[in-house]
């Protein structure tokens, strides 16, 4: 079988037990920041994984500090520099044509994909999780917290409705998810758990065992009946709207982007609450 390149600059794969991949985020300078080059390689990462046989769980990682700063501000790379995986195109389109289209290439299209490989998922976090962070952490199955680790998406700073994967009801019920976005605060890994958005909440030198731990017990069950228990439980997602919420959000957000563009030059309302990404990207 072919199976993708592996000349990785952002990430890393490995298979550090048999039957488990795990891809890592290698920006630590930037606090794993996600320009499209990065989302491009874990793309095909998470490819590889998929059609490898061999490999029955994924765990997905991030070096350093923290596990993500969101998307990386100052990326200027656009869906026209590499292969296309969603059959968006008009990348290179003005205005809010081309904007749109390429977070349908590089955020929504691709948490989608990643949220539906037949495979479980396990996202490994530690320290900060901001925003676009959120989006590489919540399409997969399961979430090990180190106790250290935090979670917000401030974006209404930037006039938005949130970041492009807009399952925050999903995660952590209506109220909890209006409060994460009005606010912009950050919650904690326990309170993550007690919301049943976290699975586990472990020390931080304890984190990367526990996960290969889970990792390697789920990879002794059969393939196909993880793939179809997956399947259920999303399918059941599907059922109430999921997808279709997300859409929707997702237009909204082009709204809010034209709008951000039109009014404040793209800037954010409230330098405040965007700060903290900045901040943390170029440290
Ligand atoms: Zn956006």
């Amino acid at each position: 079988m072919t199976m993708p390149e592996n000349s990785f600059t952002r990430i890393r794969y490995e298979v550090p037990r048999e039957r488990v991949a795990r891809i890592t985020l290698a920006r630590p300078e930037t606090r794993n920041a996600q320009d499209y080059q990065m989302l491009h390689e874990l793309d095909t990462a998470f490819q590889r994984a998929t059609l490898d046989d061999d490999i029955r769980v994924i765990i997905l990682a991030g070096d350093g500090p923290h596990f993500s700063s969101g998307h990386d501000l100052r990326n200027t790379a656009t869906g026209a520099d590499f292969p296309p995986r969603n059959m968006t195109g008009g990348y290179a389109q003005p205005g809010q044509a081309g904007a749109m289209a390429n977070e349908e290439e590089f955020y929504l299209g691709m948490c989608w994909r990643w949220r539906n490989i037949p495979k479980p998922t396990i996202a490994q976090v530690q320290g900060k999780v901001i925003a676009g962070g959120l989006m590489l952490v919540w399409p997969c199955d399961l979430i090990i917290a180190a106790e250290d680790a935090t979670f917000s998406d401030p974006t209404v700073a930037f006039d938005l409705n949130g970041h492009e994967y807009h399952t925050h009801l999903w995660e952590l019920g209506a109220r909890k998810a209006k409060e994460m976005l009005f606010r912009g605060h950050a919650l904690t890994a326990r309170e993550g758990e007690r919301l049943g958005m976290v699975n586990h909440v472990v020390e931080r030198d304890r984190i990367e065992d526990f996960t290969l731990e889970i990792a390697g017990e789920i990879a002794q069950r059969p393939p196909f009946g993880l793939k179809l228990a997956k399947l259920s439980v999303n399918n059941a997602l599907e059922a109430q709207g999921q997808h279709n919420a997300l859409n929707s959000a997702f237009a909204l957000h082009q709204a809010g982007h034209a709008n951000a563009r039109a009014v404040h030059d793209g800037f954010p309302v409230d330098p405040n609450g965007i700060d903290a990404i900045r901040r943390l990207s170029q440290i």
